[in-house]
């Protein structure tokens, strides 16, 4: 019981959040709500909830798992830079592959952000 409320606790949480926190940025939101919750317990929480497809866990390239509560198909932009995560969309529907049992399907982009790839143009400029 005390699972399911935390758990239901952490979808409300993450709700219409476009950021794709990390584990830990969720623990810290979740410990103002909930003082005794503890870290391995909301890891646990996201790593069931990834895997029964309650949510999308991000892991290719990035120090941390990051977390997507929106799970209709979409593609994810990663910049190199700010490590920040990008939702774009993308019609790419999950791929029926004869005996396979697919549970997700993710298309991937990494780069520069607007913001980041400005910045490094400037840098440029200024070298030349
Ligand atoms: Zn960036
Ligand atoms: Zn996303």
């Amino acid at each position: 019981m005390r699972n399911t409320y935390q758990r239901l606790q952490i979808l409300k949480l993450m709700e219409n959040d476009k950021t794709h926190p990390s584990a830990r940025q969720i623990y810290l939101r979740l410990k103002k709500k909930i003082p005794s919750v503890s870290f391995a317990t909301v890891y646990n929480n996201l790593s069931k909830m990834a895997e029964t497809g309650e949510i999308l866990c991000l892991d290719a390239g990035l120090r941390e798992k990051r977390y997507d509560p929106c799970v209709k198909p979409h593609g994810h932009f990663l910049c190199l830079k700010c490590f920040k995560v990008f939702d774009f969309s993308c019609s790419a529907k999950k791929p029926s592959i004869r005996n396979f049992k697919v549970f997700s399907y993710s298309v991937q982009a990494k780069g520069l952000c607007p913001a980041c790839s400005e910045k490094g143009g400037k840098k440029w400029k200024q070298k030349k």
